[in-house]
């Protein structure tokens, strides 16, 4: 076993045990954030298992892209979104989290390629009121949402968030919270959702209870990330 499977191995572990503890009844998905990590690396957790991968930086994943074309993975794309890049991102993922404005979202459905499925997204809210931090107000939620809807070649199927991170257990159980009751009330709308895409790694058991059905996670199963 090499230490990219076994800390998979314990990843995947500790989210059963947290849906164990907590009768979590949803099903959760780890998503492996591969930025920052060459495409090697992608590969070492791939043979041990793991298929999906998010990465942040378009030209980064392209460049990976072309050296894993072998391996069938899904690839999400979650960083921020420059408008140029939306036809890129249309092209070459599978999943987009980090939708946070209607003329993004416009742009990935005109670009999405008519021979692929719909591009699967979610809307990134921002339940904290920081500007720096990106995202959508719970309150225009549901305008985005339902403009979504109508777009041909999006299939928008739930929310994202990135709350600050705290070590503070119950600092992040009310900031998942937030999250979650922001979900809640666009399917009392009657908006069709399966996703809820939060938890990273040093919350993610935290963002399970809460109710998350992606959690992205890096650090925890790569490593620091080595920026140069
Ligand atoms: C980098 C990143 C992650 C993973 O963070 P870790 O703390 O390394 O697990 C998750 N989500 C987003 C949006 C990120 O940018």
């Amino acid at each position: 076993m090499t230490i990219i499977s076994n800390r998979l191995q314990d990843i995947l572990a500790t989210i059963d045990a947290v849906k164990t503890a907590h009768n979590a009844a949803q099903n959760v998905q780890l998503l492996a954030v591969s930025k920052a990590q060459p495409a090697s690396v992608i590969r070492e957790a791939y043979t041990a298992g793991q298929h999906k991968f998010a990465e942040n930086y378009v030209q980064e994943a392209l460049e990976k892209q072309i050296e894993l074309t072998d391996l069938d993975i899904e690839w999400h794309f979650i960083g921020p979104i420059q408008s140029n890049k939306t036809q890129l991102i249309a092209q070459h993922f599978s999943w987009v989290h980090s939708i946070d404005r209607l003329k993004i979202a416009q742009r990935l459905s005109d670009t999405r390629p008519a021979g692929l499925a719909p591009l699967q997204v979610c809307i990134q809210v921002n339940t904290s009121k920081e500007e720096s931090k990106g995202g959508v107000a719970p309150d225009e939620l549901a305008e985005l949402a339902t403009a979504i809807n109508k777009m041909p070649y999006l299939k928008l199927r739930g929310l994202m968030a990135i709350p600050a991170p705290t070590e503070d257990l119950m600092l992040q159980r009310m900031q998942f919270k937030k999250v979650r009751e922001c979900y809640d009330a666009l399917i009392a709308q009657g908006f069709e959702l399966d996703t809820l895409s939060i938890g990273m790694s040093g919350d993610y058991p935290t963002a399970i209870e809460q109710g998350a059905t992606f959690v992205r996670i890096g650090t925890a199963l790569f490593g620091a990330r080595n920026y140069t």
